[in-house]
This record gives C-alpha cells, structure tokens and sequence, in this order.
C-alpha cells in the first residue's frame, strides 16, 4: 500500500475513484462536493437522487459511503462518504474514521487502484485539520482491507497549511 500526499484540487487527479465529502442528502453543497458536481456535470447528481429513491430515503447517515459515477471527472467512481460535523462536547473520532474505512471498502468493491481523499469535515464540518489529519492517516493505514484492489491512497490537501500539517503527520507515523 502507498499513501501519497499532494497539494491542489481533488477534482484535477486522474484516479480510479474520488472520495467526496458530501452531506446527508447527497444533494450537492459547498467545498469538495460543490467542485465535485461542478466539474463532474449533472450525471453525478442523476445518480444521487436514484440513492436518495431507493437506498437512501433519508439520506446518507454519518460514516456511511456509497458510489457514483464520476461523470466528466477523471475518475470512473465518485464515492461519497458524509463526515461528521466537529463538536468540542462529543467525540465523534469513531465517526470520521468510518468515512475512510467504508469508502476504502466500497473503492476495493469496485476494484479501484487509486483513491483521493479530501481532508474529510475539515473545511465547513470545522474539524481541527491537525487532528482531522491524525485520524485520516491512522485509519487508512489500518483499514486496508485486506487482498484489497487498491494500491494507493492519495491525499488532496487544497493549501499548503493542510498539505504542511499532513506531511508532518506522516513522518511522524512511519
Ligand atoms: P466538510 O463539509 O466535510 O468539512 P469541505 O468540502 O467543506 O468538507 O472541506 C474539506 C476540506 O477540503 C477542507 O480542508 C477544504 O479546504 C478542502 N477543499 C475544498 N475544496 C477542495 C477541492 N476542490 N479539492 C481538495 N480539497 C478541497
């Protein structure tokens, strides 16, 4: 396994699947999500709302992802996975974590390669980008599914302050 880190925009990678930090309703939103539907065009959004009318009635719950297509991304698979928003008086650790893990187990089911990742609720959900990073790293490292088609996860981090506080997350760990 090889996890990579890289600075830019995740919608640019040419990889087999594109993690999107999508909201419950699976109806689009701001950061990753607004980019996601805005350079992936309205096929994206057509297959949300077939899992919103048939899997997903009530939306997608916290920790859970589910696939896509990409449409005009570079990408074949779009996986979205709805992080937890931050809270000072509740861990929701276990939350965010899910994210990774199950969008790794759906990435490995479509028998995706290369996988970017966005720094999953860091951005409007407010997770502290330190620790958002920690237990970024940490889970997929450990989630690997095991015989798992993929072989790389790759960290888009937009600016350079992210990029920065993934990278020394990373060297601490190996
Ligand atoms: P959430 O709602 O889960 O917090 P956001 O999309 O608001 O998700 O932000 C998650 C992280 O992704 C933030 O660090 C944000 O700066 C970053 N981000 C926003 N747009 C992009 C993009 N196009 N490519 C990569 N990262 C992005």
């Amino acid at each position: 396994m090889n996890i990579s880190l890289v600075q830019g925009d995740i919608t640019d990678q040419r990889v087999d699947a594109i993690v999107n930090a999508a909201n419950s309703s699976l109806m689009g939103g701001g950061g990753v999500d607004g980019a996601i539907h805005r350079r992936g065009g309205p096929e994206i959004l057509a297959e949300c709302r077939e899992l919103r009318a048939s899997r997903y009635p009530d939306g997608l719950p916290t920790g859970q992802a589910v696939a896509t297509t990409a449409g005009a991304l570079q990408a074949r698979w779009v996986i979205h996975t709805v992080g937890p928003v931050y809270s000072r008086g509740e861990d929701r650790s276990h939350l965010l974590a899910s994210c990774y893990r199950e969008s790794l187990v759906v990435a490995a089911s479509l028998g995706a390669v290369t996988v970017a990742f966005p720094a999953i609720s860091a951005g409007v959900y407010r997770w502290p980008m330190r620790d958002a990073a920690r237990i970024a790293l940490s889970t997929v490292r450990q989630a690997w599914p095991a015989g798992s088609s993929v072989a790389e996860a790759r960290f888009v981090l937009f600016d350079s302050a992210a990029y920065a506080v993934f990278e020394e997350i990373l060297a601490e760990s190996r």
